[in-house]
């Protein structure tokens, strides 16, 4: 069986898993390849919505779901610890997971995104505010609103 490991499972992950899933079908029901794709978090964020809610014109629960509701039902899912990947092992293609399990692939999709870091900007923390997060979309839409 050849095993495909999809690191990260936000819109990337999701639509490379779902693409795959559906043109190897006939392998994946003989058993001859699988499928799974690691994440730390169950939910999905649509970034795109961030600002509509930033402005208080959309609430904040259209912006969040479940990542398995999107996911082809061929595809395995590991979320939390058993999705968060610590560490990759190349030469073994092994994947290390936060659970102190592993997962050996024949191929692997690296598709974690991309995180923020406002420290590493010497001067922007001083007066800092980001839609780019939701925490930082509520914390904005509160103080845009007159709320402490
Ligand atoms: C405010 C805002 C507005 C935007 N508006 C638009 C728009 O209108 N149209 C548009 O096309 N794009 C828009 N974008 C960009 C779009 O949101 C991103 O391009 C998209 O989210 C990228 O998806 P991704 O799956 O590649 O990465 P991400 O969404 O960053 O997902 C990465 C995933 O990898 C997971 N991950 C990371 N590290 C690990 C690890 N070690 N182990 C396991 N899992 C891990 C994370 O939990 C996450 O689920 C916007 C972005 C922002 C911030």
């Amino acid at each position: 069986m050849k095993r495909i490991a999809i690191m990260g499972g936000n819109f990337s992950g999701i639509v490379v898993a779902n693409k795959l899933a559906k043109r190897l079908r006939w392998s994946v029901a003989k058993g001859d390849v699988e499928i799974a794709l690691f994440d730390k978090s169950p939910e999905y964020l649509i970034h795109a919505m961030l600002p509509l809610i930033t402005f208080g014109s959309m609430n904040e629960k259209y912006a969040v779901g479940e990542k398995a509701e999107l996911l082809d039902p061929r595809i395995k899912y590991f979320f939390g610890k058993s999705g968060e990947v610590i560490n990759v092992d190349l030469a073994n293609r092994t994947l290390i997971l936060a659970d102190d399990s592993k997962y050996s692939y024949d191929y692997l999709v690296i598709a974690s995104g991309a995180d923020y870091a406002p420290e590493e900007v010497p001067g922007l923390l001083r007066d800092y505010h980001t839609y780019y997060t939701l925490e930082g979309t509520l914390e904005l839409r509160n103080a845009l609103q007159g709320v402490q």
